[in-house]
């Protein structure tokens, strides 16, 4: 059997407070519909990355309106998720040559194995991202719809791992992408529908913290100056976020700023083994510079700790270079933390209006956007206040949880 990620039940009611009751009315309503229904997620991990923290609010969530929602993470050993790291970042783009026969073999062999040992007592699977694309194809017994969920950027891919990954994909009843400028042109699925991910509101990672007290208590523990300025940026160690970049923020900006503090805030998660030689690597750049520092899930910076440092910090950047959506862009503007970002993915449907001033191409354009902000604070908070607004009405857990039922009760015809 794969592993079902143990979760309780968490009270969608709880977001009347803040959004009102006719969202929630409207959700329920479609929960009414589907109350019969057994909805599983696969993904392939339970820790690290965007996927994990949607599905670790959405089960839950899902669950309170009385529908059967499960987990399955899949398994695969080190070779397996070496080819699924390249595969993703071939569909972000990347150039991808090693897809020889052999390296075919072994996903599909993966996929092939963790369909056997899939618990498929579900009326409705949804597929997160390209490692478990090919489990719809081995599991052919049933009347479940398969959905396939794409998390990244997936508007230019590689060519050869796309006209490879297309077959399994196209197997599935409906596939959803962040926006309709992801979906590659020649993708033929029956349903392909665009919505967003979400932050939950309520969780660990993103409710509120008295900033005064705890967060900066949090930096003080972490050997920071509370009293210095602090720019992070919170991400897996993916060099399409650009930590290298960050670093070179910080030169340009201490230049114009006396006394500023940078942290990487990153976590290591199950399926990316590139992640550890590049956690390496950047340590080893960063200590060369006194006031940049490196907290990982290895020193316990758990949801707790990234909520307080997202609190605190002046600035959050996000210089990625590709990005499917950056739920971390989110959750900083939710706390009205100012955030200067890679004009890339999905990033800009979070930052418009004001936001939109500060998303940026280059490491000295965003070194200047942050110099600035850091400079004018009241400018600052006006646009940490209108992040906040934007987040709320378009990015929080419930209204994507709202669009994804929607859409499997199209499918199902309940
Ligand atoms: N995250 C975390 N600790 C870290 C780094 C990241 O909890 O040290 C979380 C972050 O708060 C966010 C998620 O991991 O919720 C990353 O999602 P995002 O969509 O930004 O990027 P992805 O990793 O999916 O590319």
């Amino acid at each position: 059997m794969l592993q079902k990620v143990s979760l309780g039940i968490k009270d969608i009611d709880k977001y009347r407070l803040l959004l009102g009751g006719d969202l929630i009315d409207e959700i329920e309503a479609i929960a009414h519909d589907l109350k019969d229904i057994r909805i599983c997620h696969i993904n392939s991990t339970p820790f690290g990355g965007g996927v994990a923290e949607l599905l670790f609010s959405y089960i839950p969530l899902v669950r309170s309106l009385g529908i059967h929602a499960d987990w399955q993470v899949i398994r695969g050993d080190q070779r397996f998720f070496t080819i699924t790291k390249s595969l993703h970042n071939a569909l972000q783009g990347a150039e991808y040559h090693l897809l020889e026969q052999q390296t075919k073999n072994i996903y599909l062999g993966n996929n092939q194995k963790n369909a056997q040992e899939l618990d498929n007592n579900y009326d409705v699977f949804i597929i997160n991202d390209p490692q478990p694309a090919a489990l719809r194809h081995f599991c052919q017994e049933g009347n479940a719809k398969w959905i396939w969920r794409c998390h990244i950027d997936s508007s230019d891919p590689d060519e050869e791992t796309w006209q490879f990954l297309r077959p399994y994909i196209e197997e599935h009843d409906a596939a959803i992408f962040t926006m309709d400028k992801f979906v590659p042109p020649d993708l033929k699925c029956s349903r392909i529908a665009a919505i967003p991910p979400a932050i939950d509101a309520l969780s660990t990672k993103n409710m509120h913290l008295p900033k005064a007290e705890v967060c900066r208590t949090m930096i003080d523990n972490y050997g920071l100056d509370r009293n210095r300025p602090l720019v992070i940026q919170v991400s897996r160690f993916d060099r399409w976020k650009d930590p290298f970049g960050v670093i070179e923020v910080y030169k340009l900006v201490r230049e114009k700023v006396s006394g500023i503090q940078m942290a990487l805030i990153g976590s290591l998660a199950g399926d990316d083994p590139e992640g550890w030689d590049l956690y390496a690597a950047i340590h080893e750049e960063a200590d060369k510079y006194e006031d940049v520092h490196i907290f990982s899930n290895l020193q316990g910076v758990g949801n707790m700790e990234v909520n307080a440092f997202q609190r605190a910090s002046d600035v959050v950047i996000q210089k990625s270079i590709r990005e499917g959506f950056g739920l971390v862009v989110a959750e900083a503007l939710w706390k009205e933390t100012p955030v200067v970002a890679g004009n890339v993915g999905g990033i800009p449907m979070q930052m418009v209006g004001s936001l939109s001033n500060y998303l940026v191409d280059t490491i000295e354009e965003c070194a200047e956007k942050v110099v600035y902000l850091l400079e004018h604070k009241e400018v600052a908070e006006e646009l940490g206040k209108e992040g906040m607004a934007h987040i709320k009405n378009n990015f929080l857990t419930p209204r994507l949880i709202r669009d994804e039922l929607s859409l499997i009760r199209e499918l199902v015809g309940a």
